[in-house]
């Protein structure tokens, strides 16, 4: 006894699509020096400046972000030309590092608990020593008291 039930599938769904006229039509002769542009500043994370030291002008980072609200500011993790001082810490209370990462859901769960105080280290400059800004605890420097420059 065989129970093969014959499933002819039904295949019959010809719909005659038409093709889309609404992909978009990439035209190869296009401005290519332009694109290039834009492929060089949106290259992964763009950087928003160089920064330097203003004493001695020493290039710090050519890799930062700018902080959203405070145009002075401005965070890297790729940095030169200075150091950290781990054995000073320099407590950083309740901040506004609420830009940590761009994007915030809106309506989504929007932790609003108070922020502890952050323990930072004081970062200044390998030439000549001043104080350029601190490092947080997960290795990014924020930079306060530097020269921007465009990138
Ligand atoms: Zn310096």
């Amino acid at each position: 006894m065989s129970q093969a039930e014959s499933l002819h599938s039904d295949d019959d769904n010809d719909q005659a699509q038409p093709p889309s006229l609404e992909e978009e039509q990439y035209d190869p002769d296009a401005d290519d020096a332009d694109e290039k542009w834009v492929a060089k500043k949106r290259h992964g994370r763009p950087s928003d400046a160089i920064l330097s030291c203003p004493a001695c002008f020493t290039t710090v980072t050519i890799d930062c972000q700018q902080h959203a609200v405070y145009s002075n500011q401005f965070r890297s993790v790729f940095v030169m030309n200075c150091h950290v001082d781990t054995t000073t810490t320099v407590p950083v209370g309740g901040g506004s590092r609420n830009s940590s990462h761009g994007k915030r859901r809106r309506g989504g769960e929007v932790q609003q608990q108070e922020e502890p105080v952050e323990l930072m280290h004081p970062v200044s400059c390998d030439v000549c020593g001043t104080e350029l800004g601190m490092r947080d605890d997960e290795d990014v420097y924020h930079f306060l008291h530097c020269l921007a420059s465009n990138a």
